[in-house]
């Protein structure tokens, strides 16, 4: 296995872990707060095609009324993200208004978009998207495409609750898992540590109770 494919999911688990731990913003649940439309996807690996889905907040469907249109995030009809994993795309539009409407999309969207240029080029494909989610660092001095840095699931009729349990299994890329599980057991270790570091160290000028 080529060693740029860990370098890169390395930088994008650190990336995920710093999102993860973003305060949540207060989203109002009455129509008035910033919600992510969600443009769904047809996936060319299992067929799943656009679906009508209910969703809750800060997501919305399409066909949602609101006064402003606000952001988007382009996904693949077969995969869902946790509500706190686009926390970050309403965090950046309230804070710079000229990203209000601005367009996103999820990894697995970019990486199905990117597979038939990419072929066998993983290492490639996978920088392309690490270079995309650099956003959430500097977003007014941002352009490219906007992909979420966040891990995804597996989304499809409950059939069980082996099922149900073996999909809420995360996987950082896309639903389908086409990277070798080495690279995906590698990226929920460094996420994991990079969680638990960030609970151990107290930001500069914190002590820790009891020191
Ligand atoms: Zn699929």
């Amino acid at each position: 296995m080529a060693a740029d494919l860990i370098v890169t999911a390395t930088a994008m688990a650190r990336r995920e872990a710093a999102a993860l731990l973003l305060p949540a913003p207060f989203v109002p649940t009455d129509g008035i707060g910033t919600l992510v439309t969600v443009r769904p996807l047809p996936c060319p690996a299992c067929g799943a095609r656009d679906e009508r889905r209910r969703w809750t907040v800060p997501f919305a469907a399409e066909d949602t009324a609101r006064e402003a249109p606000g952001p988007t995030l382009s996904m693949l009809a077969c995969e869902t993200l946790t509500a706190r994993a686009v926390l970050p795309i309403v965090v950046t539009v309230e804070r710079v208004p000229e990203l209000r409407e601005a367009r996103f999309q999820t990894r697995a969207a970019h990486w199905t978009a990117l597979a038939p240029e990419a072929g066998p080029d993983h290492e490639k494909a996978l920088a392309e998207i690490d270079a995309s989610e650099r956003w959430i660092d500097a977003p007014e001095d941002f352009s490219g495409e906007w992909t979420l840095p966040a891990s995804t699931r597996l989304c499809r009729p409950a059939s069980g609750w082996r099922q149900h349990r073996a999909d809420l299994a995360p996987h950082f890329l896309s639903p389908h898992r086409d990277l070798p599980p080495r690279v995906d057991r590698h990226y929920a270790a460094v996420r994991r540590s990079a969680l638990r570091d960030a609970y151990r160290e107290p930001p500069p000028g914190h002590a820790r109770p009891g020191r």
